[in-house]
């Protein structure tokens, strides 16, 4: 194996996987491969090829890569041939007799071939190796690509029971995987999932504004490297090139209006890097494999998340860093939309429209880019920080300097930066703690919590008080030993630390106008919101607003009965711990709606209000919650044991709902999810 791959390849070693997976299919056995592009998914199946005495059938959708697909096989010396409509009739019969004579290795073919009668037939009489489905999410009407053709692959189990089928893709929800399984009807097929974390791609998104200032500083970052731009529209593609050629920036147009020769002259001068700038509609980059695209642009953003990380899988296939920078704006939904309406079957229109919904959420969201990539394919990213996305490495945009020749971005130097190494101290004594009493780190502190430490340097019980998140409680039960580390730190470092006033919310509201002061009394007398608002003769909202106020103003009023339930209190508050207390559009879109935007509000009034709702709410609380969370599963937060994991999986395996397998372990549900998560088994 390892000589054919040198042989054929001229690679010294198989990448990640790829040995298991060959292994899989040379013995026979069906297989569905997810790989990112760029992960060598092809060689799965070329291998065995090799090794396998008969033919192997691969079929693929991308008719214009068919022919560089095989012509590269044959530079590499293996007999591989393909048949699709740009093919005369007397080539394919050519190329037919060829097979017959067991000349032909490998065969490629697009799938509304396998619809013909005549071509089923053929294939029958031959000796067929191994069955190979690139691109498989295309058979799922839950793929952001799907097409009609790969339903007739269907009966190709039929036809050929006793050959192993290889699906293979690089984009596919859990969904879409166990879409794939079904159509395909695949024989206790081996799953074979590899990370779709491309670490090296930085991903940004940016305000549309300004944008092609913005895109000119970006190229200037990026000078004279090989840069794809993609656009919506063919008239966006030629008006960014000439604009870019008027700027002294070397750049060509593609798409799907210029003619096969200009398309084609215009990639080879791409790939050949005698011009690094393409600005091209999406269709650009399917029938190409440059390794040094190091920087992307979307100029318009992407209609469904698999699309946008196909594209930008194009960047940085060498591993080498690369940046992927969106332009988002909501006004370019109506561009998306336009084309969705075309759409005569309601169901992929509404799949459809769930996509672009979510790539919005995507570009809206305030917690990192990756985890949340990552998240939409199934896989649970466990660090804190990808040092690789806006949100993590906290680039702000400037936005009024674009006409400055300098950068567009930069990290900004935090205005209240706080001291990552005590910090980090500090995390590791909340792990300690943690783990001496088993509980999730953060039920002792959230990151809030250290980083305001680590900002302010708490001296003494009085400070640490003013912490966040620190309430009585913590402070008597873990105050000791987290000052002990501050002060040593303190000490250490000749630190002075500023006094500090956080607390504005002491500063009471002075004068109550009138209406506040009525809000104030109804709330103590704890009267719903709706009724509040009709007696004032106000809207519910401008009530909601008057608490906000008034508990920012330190108002002492007990708002816990206007709240959903204890539960979803929780729920939305660790939303907001997560991803902040700015905007409450990205809390609302986390949750899919499921709580109102009053709802949402009021807990943030509830957080804001520090120190009080900390005592209140959580305080009181965390022990008693986690008591009463241990009665139902006793061994909620236990670290995982070994056994318990293979028991997991082979529960999941044999398709135990999750509540059940939550009862069987003694582990919330969501435990139990999340686990399954970390083996790539489960998504959402
Ligand atoms: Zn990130």
């Amino acid at each position: 194996m390892d000589a054919l791959l040198k042989e054929h390849f001229g690679y010294d070693e198989f990448r990640p996987m790829q040995r298991d997976i060959i292994e899989n299919v040379l013995q026979k056995r069906d297989s569905l491969v997810l790989m990112p592009t760029g992960g060598g998914k092809s060689l799965c199946y070329q291998i065995p090829a090799l090794k396998f005495e008969g033919l192997t059938i691969v079929i693929s959708p991308l008719i214009s890569l068919m022919k560089d697909q095989v012509d590269n096989l044959k530079t590499n010396g293996i007999n591989a041939e393909y048949i699709n409509s740009t093919l005369s009739f007397r080539e394919i019969d050519e190329i037919k007799k060829k097979i017959q004579r067991k000349e032909v290795k490998i065969l490629y073919v697009a799938p509304e071939r396998l619809a013909l009668e005549d071509f089923k037939i053929f294939l029958t009489t031959l000796q067929i190796s191994l069955i190979a489905i690139d691109e498989a999410h295309c058979i799922s009407e839950w793929g952001h690509d799907f097409r009609k053709d790969y339903r007739n692959l269907k009966f190709l189990k039929n036809l050929f029971p006793n050959v192993p089928v290889i699906a293979l893709t690089a984009t596919a929800t859990l969904k879409v995987r166990e879409d794939i399984l079904k159509q395909l009807s695949l024989k206790e097929p081996k799953i074979f999932i590899s990370s779709f974390n491309r670490k090296n791609l930085n991903l940004i998104v940016m305000q549309k504004k300004n944008v092609f200032n913005k895109i000119l500083s970006l190229i200037k970052e990026h000078i004279n490297e090989p840069i794809i731009i993609y656009c919506f529209s063919r008239k966006d593609t030629e008006k960014i090139a000439q604009r870019l050629n008027e700027n002294g920036f070397k750049s060509l147009p593609y798409h799907a209006g210029l003619s096969n020769e200009i398309r084609k002259q215009n990639q080879e001068l791409f790939i050949k890097d005698k011009v690094n700038i393409i600005v091209a509609t999406i269709a650009f980059g399917m029938g190409i494999d440059k390794p040094d695209v190091r920087l992307i642009i979307h100029h318009t953003f992407s209609k469904s998340i698999e699309g946008y990380y196909q594209e930008i899988g194009r960047a940085g296939r060498d591993g080498i860093s690369s940046d992927c920078v969106l332009f988002y704006s909501k006004g370019d939904k109506r561009k998306h939309e336009f084309f969705i309406d075309q759409i005569q079957d309601e169901i992929v229109k509404n799949i459809a429209l769930g996509k672009l919904n979510k790539m919005m959420v995507y570009c809206e969201n305030t917690f990192c880019r990756r985890k949340n990539i990552l998240r939409y394919f199934g896989e649970f990213f466990p660090e804190q920080n990808c040092q690789g996305c806006d949100i993590c490495l906290n680039f702000r945009e400037i936005k009024k300097s674009i006409t400055d020749k300098s950068l567009i971005f930069e990290k900004i130097k935090e205005v209240k930066s706080y001291d990552k190494i005590l910090f980090e101290k500090l995390r590791t004594l909340r792990r300690k703690i943690a783990d001496e009493r088993n509980f999730p780190p953060f039920i002792i502190f959230g990151d809030i919590s250290l980083r305001e430490m680590s900002m302010y340097f708490p001296r003494n019980d009085k400070e640490f008080l003013d912490i966040n998140g620190v309430g009585q409680r913590k402070l008597n039960d873990f105050g000791n030993l987290f000052l002990e580390v501050i002060n040593s730190y303190i000490k250490e470092n000749n630190i002075i630390p500023e006094k500090f006033h956080r607390r504005n919310h002491k500063k009471r509201v002075r004068h109550l106008s009138k209406n506040y002061q009525k809000t104030k009394e109804m709330i103590l007398k704890k009267i719903q919101i709706e009724k509040i608002a009709e007696v004032q003769e106000l809207k519910e909202g401008t009530i909601i607003n008057h608490i906000e106020k008034l508990i920012e103003g330190g108002e002492k009023i007990d708002i816990n009965y206007l709240l959903p339930s204890r539960e979803n209190l929780e729920i939305i508050k660790s939303a907001f711990k997560k991803i902040g207390t700015e905007r409450l559009a990205p809390i609302y879109n986390y949750f899919d709606e499921r709580y109102s935007y009053e709802e949402i509000r009021l807990v943030r009034a509830i957080i804001k209000s520090g120190n009080y709702s900390e005592e209140i709410s959580e305080e009181n609380n965390y022990y008693k919650r986690l008591e009463k969370i241990k009665e139902n599963f006793p061994n909620a937060y236990e670290p995982w044991k070994t056994e318990e994991d293979n028991e997991l999986r082979k529960l999941y395996l044999v398709n135990t709902p999750i509540d059940e397998i939550a009862q069987i372990l003694k582990r919330q549900p969501n435990a139990i999810k999340s686990r399954l998560g970390k083996f790539g088994l489960v998504g959402d």
